[in-house]
């Protein structure tokens, strides 16, 4: 095992199948690396179709015969009020099995258990104040909603920050009564592990949460094929979107999809010039750049281009990269060796297609594991790859605008409409920009923070439907009219 690994870490990283640790049926297994040295730092079960036929199995008697989907949403909901304090208990071993098994620096791995924890917490509050519509025609009839569970809901997660966004979808998808299987991402397999103490101790009934853990093409492929399965809920990239959509298609399953993005940020030579900086500088190098929102191409209003590449270069050399676990760093390691090789790809790409201001390949001092020095190419022309294509890592693409037309043009020129930042001081023209833009959600003159409430989801290649809010419940839940003669 490598030195660098958590003390009291498992054996394994096994299932868990209707209230039990189990292996694979055949026993077969994976290796997780350590992506500061892409050692093997533990195994895990590699799951299979027999895997996904017995989780099946339980999530659907639990469905049909526990008194998970028949509790009153009050009961239910204290359950989940004890998840939730439970995981926020968790938050710095969280944080500490996160940072290592994924690469994050530590301190943004620290509050993803807080933020996790506050899912729980809103859906646990919402189906309690949740009323649905009843209509009458007065004197002949009556009508109204009937809300009700689906049944076995298939949940496939990706690698960056797993935990939290494993959150998203256990979070509606239990607090609407249906029950689950989670196949989360085989690069880290590590924090998923804890829910199942979680849901325990909680008090949640065995067979109501499942984890199978294994390879998308394998475990993630036959849960997308399992009849008994209606509902798949994915977040991943948009090219794997498509192969869950075309499987999914003869059995007419509920898909719910968060794919990938190139989000624009564009910056307006009246906008507030260090808060953009700030911001633009943040939106693409924290976690590592392994964000599924990441401002990863900056336009940038050309009275302003050379002071903000020059400026914006400068910071990106000062952005500190270290171990994950070392608090001064912040950006850590790519996730896994295979990742890495594909974001250095594009980073020997970028430079026969832009102007490299900053980074450009392995930083000083890291001979070993996934680092990548924060990587800033300028004046990159919107057919570049660079400007096209999702690099999910520390590399970003500055291009220069004249007008708002330009704009607006260069920020919905890619397939991905996920995001976009807007930075401008005109109150105008940020809104009626914001209404153009081709992005499921847009920032104006702020960070990346996001209400729970507001729903989350993108357009065009980035995804299908959208997660948050009452838009989670409407997916995990059937809305039957009942229609009463009087
Ligand atoms: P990925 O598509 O490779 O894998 C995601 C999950 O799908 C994993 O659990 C994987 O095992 C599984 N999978 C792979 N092939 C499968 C198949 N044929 N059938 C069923 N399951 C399969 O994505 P990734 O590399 O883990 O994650 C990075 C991507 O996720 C990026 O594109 C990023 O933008 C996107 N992402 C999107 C959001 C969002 O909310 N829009 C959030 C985070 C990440």
């Amino acid at each position: 095992m490598t030195q660098n690994a958590p003390a009291g870490l498992p054996d394994r990283i096994r299932h868990f199948i209707d209230g039990e640790s189990v292996d694979s049926v055949g026993g077969e297994e994976f290796d997780v690396l350590d992506p500061t040295s892409n050692e093997v730092y533990i195994r895990a079960a590699a799951g299979q179709a027999a895997d996904i036929d017995r989780a099946v199995a339980a999530a659907r008697r639990a469905f049909a015969e526990g008194p998970w989907p028949r509790m009153l949403p009050r009961e239910r909901s204290r359950i989940l009020h004890r998840v939730a304090d439970i995981v926020e208990s968790r938050d710095a071993r969280l944080a500490e099995l996160e940072s290592f098994d994924s690469g994050l620096p530590i301190t943004q791995a620290r509050g993803q258990a807080r933020r996790a924890a506050e899912n729980f917490r809103f859906f646990a509050d919402l189906i309690v104040a949740q009323h649905d519509d009843a209509f009458q025609v007065p004197g002949r009839q009556m009508n109204y909603v009937n809300r009700k569970p689906i049944g076995v809901a298939g949940l496939i997660t990706p690698w960056n920050t797993p935990f939290m966004l494993e959150s998203w979808k256990l979070g509606p998808a239990l607090a609407t009564g249906n029950t689950v299987v989670l196949k989360p991402a085989e690069f880290t397999p590590l924090s998923a592990s804890l829910w199942a103490e979680i849901f325990r101790e909680a008090g949640v009934p065995d067979g109501v949460f499942n984890l199978v853990n294994g390879r998308g093409e394998e475990a993630g492929d036959a849960l997308v094929k399992h009849p008994d399965v209606p509902l798949i809920s994915f977040t991943g990239e948009s090219r794997t979107g498509q192969i869950i959509f075309a499987n999914a298609a003869p059995h007419l399953k509920g898909l719910s999809m968060e794919l990938g993005g190139k989000s624009p940020a564009i910056v307006f030579a009246d906008a507030d010039l260090d808060a953009a900086l700030d911001a633009t500088v943040f939106g693409v190098f924290s976690l590592n750049g392994e964000r599924c929102t990441a401002g990863s191409r900056i336009l940038v209003q050309r009275g302003i281009y050379d002071e903000f590449v020059e400026r914006y270069a400068e910071r990106a050399r000062n952005v500190v990269v270290g171990p994950p676990s070392d608090p001064a760093t912040e950006v850590g390691a790519l996730v896994h060796p295979e990742h890495y090789e594909k974001v250095m790809g594009y980073v020997e790409i970028g430079k026969g297609e832009g102007r490299l201001v900053a980074g450009g390949g392995r930083p000083e001092g890291f001979p070993t594991g996934n680092y990548v020095a924060p990587t800033v190419f300028a004046d990159v022309a919107p057919g570049a790859r660079i400007f096209q294509e999702e690099i999910f890592g520390p590399v970003v693409a500055i291009t220069p605008f004249d007008t708002d037309e330009e704009a607006l043009a260069l920020a919905n020129d890619t397939k991905y409409g996920l995001a976009a930042y807007i930075w401008t001081s005109d109150l105008k023209r940020s809104h009626n920009f914001a209404q153009q833009v081709e992005a499921g959600m847009v920032w104006l003159n702020s960070n990346n923070v996001r209400d729970l409430r507001t729903p989350f989801g993108g357009v065009k290649a980035s995804g299908l439907g959208h997660e948050g809010g009452y838009r989670s419940i409407d997916f995990y839940t059937d809305q039957q009219a009942v229609h009463v003669t009087l």
